[in-house]
């Protein structure tokens, strides 16, 4: 409620300054504040170690296939099967200009997993 009338009083005195002595003078200092606390966001993400940091762990490969399931990619066209060690990113690989199927699948035999 407070902040509405806060923000109702500084609209009629954007109002009186701008009818009174010109738009510039309110529209400048709300471009610089916009300015100011954009640059100062954009520091405080980048100091936290905010998005490049975090787009980096996104992106880093992880390992796609263990001894309990491993990841494959087969061609349709010819037939040629890939095993997919590490993953770089979401991005289905390609063969013969078409794109590849992925198969996971989950290696039996060794030790059975406990269940109790
Ligand atoms: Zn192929």
């Amino acid at each position: 409620m407070l902040r509405y009338l806060a923000l109702a009083a500084f609209a009629l005195v954007a109002l009186i300054v701008g009818q009174g002595f010109g738009w510039k003078y309110v529209f400048a200092p709300l471009l610089g504040w916009a300015f100011i606390r954009w640059a100062l966001a954009s520091l405080r993400s980048m100091a936290a170690g905010g998005t490049p940091a975090a787009m980096e762990r996104e992106n880093a490969p992880r390992v796609a296939s263990t001894l309990r399931e491993r990841t494959m990619y087969w061609c349709e066209e010819c037939g040629t099967e890939l095993l997919l060690v590490m993953r770089g990113s979401g991005v289905i690989p390609r063969h013969c200009g078409t794109r590849m199927h992925e198969r996971v699948e989950v290696l039996g035999g060794g030790q059975a997993p406990a269940d109790a």
